[in-house]
């Protein structure tokens, strides 16, 4: 079931506001297997949609605050992820939607590599959109590449000689804590 939906139904140039908390469970749903995890605060769905002619035309923003690894101490840490949300919707049936539904199968499958471009426009039907999708995809464009507890994080101390068979070091880390080793 969708959470954010937009009512088209008597739709104008005028326009709705869709004013709504992002629930932490909602969250929890979206960001699944990503590694991501909601940081328990309630997220904020805050757009502007209207009609253009046939198209819908949605400007706003979203936010939340998730719980990502450091990428050197792996230590939790808190991101609020601020998105603007900026799109063009035209009907399913139009010859435009073609290039938008082209792109979408292509994102499926767990796959959060979307770039800014590409979420500009997609296609609706009928007299509801779910605006679920776009919130998820803005919010992942937001979560750093590189998320850091603290700019000078050292990252992880190297363990002690007996104890460092048992600790799994992140493998991105591996150079790293070689060249230390090899500078002490
Ligand atoms: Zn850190």
């Amino acid at each position: 079931m969708a959470k954010f939906l937009l009512d088209l139904q008597d739709l104008d140039a005028a326009g709705k506001h869709l004013r709504e908390a992002i629930p932490p469970t909602w969250l929890r749903g979206a960001l699944e297997g990503c590694g991501i995890a909601p940081a328990g605060e309630e997220g904020l769905v805050d757009v502007h949609y209207s009609r253009s002619g046939t198209d819908l035309i949605l400007r706003g923003k979203v936010k939340a605050t998730v719980e990502v690894s450091c990428a050197r101490c792996t230590v939790p840490v808190h991101v609020l992820l601020e998105a603007e949300l900026s799109l063009m919707l035209v009907p399913a049936s139009d010859p435009r939607g073609d290039f938008a539904r082209g792109r979408r199968g292509g994102s499926k499958g767990g796959e959060y590599e979307f770039s800014g471009a590409e979420a500009d426009m997609d296609v609706y039907e009928g007299d509801e959109v779910a605006l679920d999708p776009f919130v998820r995809e803005a919010l992942l464009l937001e979560v750093p590449p590189f998320p850091l507890c603290s700019e000078d994080c050292r990252g992880i101390a190297p363990p002690p000689q007996e104890e460092r068979s048992k600790i799994e070091v992140d493998p991105r880390l591996a150079p790293l804590l070689k060249l230390k080793k090899q500078g002490n």
